[in-house]
C-alpha cells in the first residue's frame, strides 16, 4: 500500500523538515512546542528544523514513519 494515497487527508498543510539538504523526510509539526520541531523523537539535529508547505514536498520527500508523525502503529 502506498502512503501517498492517504497523504492529502492525513498530512497537515504545514509540515517540518530538517534544514539539512540531505534529509528527504518530512515530519508532522510538534504543535505543543514553541520551537519548530518534529512530533516524533527523531531530534538532535544541530541545524534544526523549518516549517515547509506540504504540497511543495510531499511528492518527493518521504513521510516520517514514526507513529507520532505519519507512520502506523508497529505490529
Ligand atoms: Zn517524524
Amino acid at each position: 500500500m502506498s502512503q501517498a494515497v492517504t497523504a492529502e487527508q492525513e498530512v497537515p498543510k504545514t509540515v517540518v523538515r530538517n534544514r539539512s539538504a540531505y534529509s528527504k523526510v518530512i515530519h508532522r509539526s510538534d504543535t505543543e512546542s514553541e520551537e519548530v520541531r518534529p512530533a516524533c523523537p527523531v531530534r538532535g539535529s544541530e541545524r534544526g528544523y523549518i516549517e515547509v508547505d506540504r504540497d511543495a514536498y510531499v511528492s518527493h520527500y518521504k513521510l516520517c514513519e514514526n507513529p507520532e508523525c505519519f507512520g502506523r502503529e508497529w505490529r
